[in-house]
């Protein structure tokens, strides 16, 4: 190790082909195996005295990697799936390849300098103020929970005397919102939604009203959502900001997925309020073509969060030198330049590509929702609000829907599995991918 040799130059090339072949090429779908399956494959890879790097990559590119299902296929339109950028694989390469530390503005200054670029164009489309800004985190669970800390920190100044500490959201809130509650040991306000599925300001005001009234327990934060994780729908974030401010209450937006399409002129004004946000998330690895993992977390006043989250140790004070810091953001310390493929991406192509690319898949997710509507046996759960196409098959049980997804699966058509809406199975398409073309759409549905 730590040797630059004939054999470390050969893996280069050969490292550096696989990737090349894997950005050039359409991958495969795949699918996973159990672990008894695979070790019968590959048995213990862990040795005293190691395979080689030559066996190591092979033993991955030969089995393990067919094991794990590429998120960036076309017809991958699972959960929320990805499409990172040529630009952002090949820049993701350097990330690795630099040993950059990101946590501090001494040891990491110019990567940090890029990527605040990179979250003031997302602080700018939000029409933040100047002062806003942030970091970014490993994903929007690690975002949603660091701004509520700040949340609550502010929520303690205000009323100390609070016997217990609330946070109000939709009962469509994202699962991440419950498990922050449960590490900050909070309690969750769920907040039902009006028939359109979207959480209204006037609910909010209600329910915290009263509560408030009936109880000492005290909302710290009001968290809307920008585009469910299921549905793709935009809470009113107009009436919700004012609800929340009215009462002296953080205002978060969670647009881990739906605050990418703030870049697209034909959905913007679905996020009018967002400005008025206490701080806000969106994970550029899901629809805004970065690699895993990247959540951009952006407060309204970044101050607030740098005296929650900036930790204190004699051997650190001497990063205390007033300089922007990404780790006195967020709960974590030392982390990767996370941010910097996608700011590679965004700096390469321009702007404009990502716009264009982002109303490609409204485009192909309105496509698909007509197609839909035209299928005899389909029926459209709601129009899609942002690319997110959910849709039941007419006399399916859930087991009918597993099966089917089994089989698109092993088929390697597609992976697409069931979710639910009120109780009942849904198929969804997620259309993230600039990749997903109409056809395979068509395609998809001529199983159905
Ligand atoms: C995906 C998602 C999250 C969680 O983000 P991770 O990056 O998976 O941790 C939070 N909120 C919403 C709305 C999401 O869609």
């Amino acid at each position: 190790m730590h040797e630059f040799t004939p054999e470390v130059e050969a893996l280069a090339a050969e490292v550096l082909a696989y990737s090349l072949d894997r950005l050039k090429n359409d991958p495969p779908l795949d699918g996973p195996r159990t672990a008894e399956d695979l070790f019968s494959e590959v048995g213990n890879t862990i040795t005293a005295r190691g395979l080689g790097g030559h066996e190591a990559l092979e033993v991955f590119t030969s089995v393990l990697a067919k094991a794990c299902i590429s998120t960036d296929h076309p017809r991958n339109l699972a959960f929320i799936p990805s499409a990172p950028s040529e630009y952002a694989n090949l820049f993701d390469l350097v990330v690795g390849a630099s040993a950059l530390y990101g946590g501090s503005w001494q040891e990491g200054a110019g990567a940090v300098f890029a990527e605040n670029q990179a979250l003031r164009w997302i602080s700018d489309l939000a029409q933040l103020p100047e002062e806003s800004g942030g970091v970014f985190v490993q994903g929007g669970t690690i975002g949603n929970l660091s701004a509520l800390v700040v949340a609550r920190a502010q929520g303690r100044k205000k009323h100390p005397g609070a016997s217990r500490w609330v946070i109000a959201c939709s009962e469509e809130a994202h699962s991440s919102i419950v498990s922050a509650a449960n590490v900050m040991d909070v309690d969750v306000l769920k907040v039902p939604v009006a028939a359109n599925g979207k959480l209204m300001g006037e609910a909010v005001a209600h329910a915290i009203d009263h509560l408030h009234a009936t109880t000492t327990h005290r909302v710290f934060a009001v968290v809307a959502t920008a585009g469910t994780t299921n549905l793709g729908i935009i809470d009113d974030l107009q009436g919700i900001g004012s609800a929340a401010h009215e009462r002296g209450i953080w205002f978060h937006v969670d647009g881990a997925y739906g605050l990418a399409a703030l870049c697209a002129p034909s959905v913007r004004s679905h996020f009018d309020g967002v400005e008025a946000a206490d701080s806000l998330i969106v994970d550029p690895h899901k629809w805004l073509f970065a690699p895993y993992d990247a959540c951009a977390l952006i407060y309204r006043e970044p101050e607030l969060a740098r005296q929650v989250h900036s930790q204190h140790a004699s051997y650190l004070d001497t990063l205390k030198d007033g300089a922007w810091s990404p780790s006195d953001y967020a709960i974590q310390l030392t982390r990767r330049t996370r941010g910097l493929p996608f700011w590679f991406s965004l700096a390469a192509y321009g702007t404009d590509a990502y716009t264009e690319a982002m109303e490609q898949s409204l485009t192909v997710a309105h496509q698909a929702a007509a197609l839909v509507k035209a299928h005899p046996d389909l029926d459209l759960v709601c129009e899609p609000e942002l690319s997110i196409v959910a849709f039941t098959r007419k006399g399916w049980s859930a087991s009918d829907y597993q099966s089917w997804s089994d089989k698109l699966l092993s088929d390697q058509i597609g992976f697409i599995p069931p979710s639910s809406h009120k109780g009942q199975a849904i198929l969804r398409f997620a259309i993230v991918n600039p990749w997903t073309k109409i056809s395979d759409i068509k395609l998809i549905l001529s199983t159905l």
